[in-house]
């Protein structure tokens, strides 16, 4: 059965990818299509172009690309000046023996691969960014910036007031093929350098066609630590049902009791065509999209809500 599962931030993309799945196209494909719509519009704060930069407002974009079937992936992190990440992920996966690049060897791939040198920092982003952290800086911090510690205004790091999101899209084709791409823009306001579990295969994202497919947002430094998307498709492969898979990552998560603890949004699917979105301590209400071929049109649901 065609599947797509998708988070919330997913709307410019998701009906692109419905329609790919349903004229027969390949899943991976399909998704990357989709995705690199979500990325390039600026309405959505938190992916692409609408993100956030890091503290040196420079925007540095996390993705990667699993192929289920193969078990082929290509990631990408902190990239700079480039649009869409989750196309550049899917070129590692095609012409690369490597599975990741960062930084300025994967701008320099994106170049031989014909990307553009894009501009992506948003002129809104640039404004919040700007104000938030003078709000950090004391007047000598201020004057001396960016040639001063950055580690020492990591309060704004934290701050919830910016929402972490990443786009993930799951995704089931007409030939049993799982597969799961990922894209963000990762924290507003991260250390220069730092990646998220988005480009992390096994934290941020993992498929296997006989088992499932599992991807997560929101805290990746949660994710990276119990290797929560690979721990859902192997307890599939042991033969949890999907709900107890789901139920045994998050019991893992909640096991952390150091280091910056917040929410995780979990969305899986087993092979035998079951789907569950679970919200781990998250304030808001978390929606997500999902479509199979028996449905109409698209549906945007409601995640299950867990707290600790
Ligand atoms: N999980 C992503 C990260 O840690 C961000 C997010 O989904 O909010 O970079």
């Amino acid at each position: 059965m065609k599947m797509l599962l998708a988070n919330a931030e997913a709307w410019p993309g998701f009906d692109t990818t419905v329609d790919l799945l349903k004229q027969g196209g390949a899943g991976i494909d399909a998704m990357v299509s989709g995705i690199a719509r979500v990325e390039r519009e600026a309405k959505v704060r938190s992916v692409g172009y609408g993100g956030w930069p890091n503290m040196l407002g420079e925007m540095e974009f996390d993705a990667g690309v699993m192929d289920g079937t193969t078990r082929d992936v290509g990631a990408v992190g902190a990239v700079p000046a480039t649009l869409p990440v989750s196309a550049l992920a899917h070129e590692v996966m095609k012409h690369l023996p490597h599975v990741m690049l960062t930084g300025a060897g994967a701008r320099r791939f994106a170049s031989e691969r014909g990307f553009a040198l894009d501009e992506v920092l948003h002129p809104d982003s640039k404004r919040v960014w700007w104000e938030r952290l003078q709000k950090e800086m004391s007047p000598e911090q201020l004057a001396a910036f960016p040639d001063i510690a950055l580690a020492p205004l990591s309060n704004a790091i934290t701050d919830p007031e910016r929402v972490r999101d990443t786009t993930v899209f799951l995704g089931r084709d007409g030939g049993d093929n799982l597969g799961v791409v990922t894209s963000t823009s990762g924290w507003a306001w991260k250390y220069p350098g730092r990646l998220g579990d988005s480009p992390i295969p096994g934290a941020g994202f993992y498929a296997d066609s006989r088992y499932g497919a599992a991807a997560c947002t929101h805290t990746g430094e949660m994710t990276m630590r119990c290797g929560t998307s690979r721990s859902i498709v192997l307890a599939l492969r042991l033969g949890h049902s999907l709900a107890d898979a789901v139920e045994l990552a998050v019991q893992e998560l909640s096991e952390l009791k150091t280091g910056f603890l917040a929410g995780v949004v979990i969305h899986a699917m087993d092979a035998k065509g079951n789907h569950q979105v679970v919200n781990y301590r998250c304030d808001d209400e978390i929606r997500y999209w999902y479509w199979d071929e028996r449905m109409a049109a698209p549906e945007l649901r409601v995640a299950t809500a867990i707290q600790p």
